[in-house]
């Protein structure tokens, strides 16, 4: 499923400075696992007692929050490389390289959740331009749901 917060702030998605040199050499190391988007809603999720495990290998598609009891694999997409309707752009230097790209980054977004379906997880997508608040607020909703049942 994807989470879409109508009133995402568009442009709210900037990557915090980093607080060290050692910090900013380690973001640039890892885009994925430590970006800005990603550590905001993990933030908020932990403050609201929501416990999740990160870089948790062995699922499908390695989602960036999991939520073992729950069956919930988050992932928190960027615009870019995940093609959002909404700033998803494609570069016109070597364009049909990036468009064979990023086709097949969405087509494997779509099998991975596929097979996380299979094995009884929920796939929940965040764009990183969603704001963390709202997108929060999705996720802890189907982590009540599927806590209770
Ligand atoms: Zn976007």
């Amino acid at each position: 499923m994807r989470i879409s917060c109508d009133d995402a702030g568009v442009g709210s998605a900037k990557r915090p400075e980093a607080s060290s040199e050692q910090v900013s050499a380690q973001m640039k190391r890892m885009p994925r696992e430590d970006s800005g988007p990603e550590l905001r809603l993990r933030r908020i999720l932990h403050s609201r007692g929501l416990r999740y495990r990160t870089n948790l290998r062995g699922l499908p598609g390695t989602p960036d929050l999991v939520f073992s009891a729950t069956k919930m694999a988050v992932f928190v997409d960027g615009c870019f490389w995940h093609q959002c309707p909404e700033h998803g752009t494609m570069p016109k230097a070597n364009g049909d390289w990036w468009r064979e790209k990023l086709d097949r980054n969405v087509e494997r977004d779509r099998r991975v959740d596929g097979e996380l379906e299979e094995l009884g997880w929920l796939p929940i997508h965040v764009w990183e331009h969603d704001d963390p608040d709202l997108a929060a607020d999705q996720v802890e909703q189907l982590w009540r749901e599927r806590r209770a049942s």
